[in-house]
């Protein structure tokens, strides 16, 4: 076995990425030799002991974080700006202090104010995730095989950013290094911009059902079906994740809404090449998924 990476890990919020990482740290044993975690909410704290997620669960954020290595931020992104403010103080000095947000340059924006001289700080994004949230949802299995992105800030420690890849690395990720704004605008068309249209299409079918077109629900499975999967998704979460990528995810908005506009023409005129062309250049998308294994 691996030498233990961290002494104690610190986990800000529990809910489905937190959980799961709580349980791959318990499930290999080389990641932390403690793992210890505070959530907002009573309930979830109580429940997070009842499952075994953590050895150790405080109510307060500062006691949380207080003699841990390595802090992890796992709480909606909106909410990291006060979060940082109440932590950084109590902040040991040689910590790392990370991630797990959606979004990257507001959470450079939103917690870099307040990470002390002598914290490194090394935003990070699991690509793994499913629709369901809260430390019940989690699994060890969540991170394999599934892609991690870094995004450090200029001059970071490199040793940091080394330790915190081998974190991701044992949680079974594959990490690559990206530049926030690269990021945030992969993202945006790769996972913010489908489930904009997941909810936009859930509310236009609801609006129908509410117009007496009953059938809507009844005949879901013909396509409908796959975008209520992707809409079942927290709302506090996503509507974070909107407001924080705001202008990219405006930007995949309007190409998306151009591009929709040309297929709906071809649709009204008959252009029967142009609308094979476009599904063709889906399925190949397809394929080249499943080749990569991230179908
Ligand atoms: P989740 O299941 O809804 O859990 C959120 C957790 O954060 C809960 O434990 C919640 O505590 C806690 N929390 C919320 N506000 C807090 C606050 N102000 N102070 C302390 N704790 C707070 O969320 P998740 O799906 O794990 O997502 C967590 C983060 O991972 C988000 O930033 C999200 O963008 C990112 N992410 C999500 C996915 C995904 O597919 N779900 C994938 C990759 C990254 P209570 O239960 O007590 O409210």
């Amino acid at each position: 076995m691996h030498k233990v990476l961290f002494r104690r890990l610190a986990l800000i919020g529990v809910g489905l990425i937190g959980s799961s990482l709580a349980r791959v740290c318990h499930v290999r044993g080389d990641i932390a030799a403690e793992v210890v975690a505070t959530a907002r909410t009573a309930t979830t704290r109580q429940k997070v002991l009842e499952l075994g997620l953590a050895d150790k669960v405080f109510d307060s954020l500062k006691e949380t974080v207080a003699e841990a290595d390595c802090v992890v931020l796992c709480t909606p992104v909106g909410s990291y700006g006060e979060i940082a403010s109440a932590i950084g103080p109590a902040l040991s000095i040689g910590a790392i202090l990370t991630d797990v947000g959606s979004t990257k340059q507001s959470v450079i924006r939103d917690v870099g104010p307040f990470v002390p001289e002598g914290v490194h700080f090394v935003p990070g994004h699991p690509i793994a995730g499913t629709e369901h949230s809260g430390p019940e949802a989690g699994f060890a299995d969540l991170f394999k095989g599934r892609y991690t992105i870094l995004t450090p800030p200029p001059g970071t420690d490199e040793t940091a950013v080394e330790k915190v890849t081998e974190l991701w690395r044992r949680a079974g990720s594959i990490v690559e290094i990206m530049e926030p704004a690269h990021h945030d605008r992969v993202m945006a068309i790769v996972s913010h911009l489908p489930h904009l249209i997941a909810f936009t299409i859930c509310g236009t079918a609801d609006d129908l059902e509410h117009q007496s077109m009953k059938d809507v629900l009844r005949f879901a499975a013909s396509g409908f079906r796959d975008f209520t999967r992707i809409a079942a998704s927290d709302p506090v979460m996503w509507r974070d994740i909107f407001l924080n990528n705001r202008e990219a995810l405006l930007e995949m908005t309007q190409r998306f809404v151009e591009d929709m506009t040309a297929m709906a023409r071809a649709v009204r005129w008959g252009e029967a090449e142009y609308i094979v062309d476009k599904i063709e250049r889906g399925r190949h998308i397809r394929k080249k998924l499943i080749a990569l294994k991230q179908a």
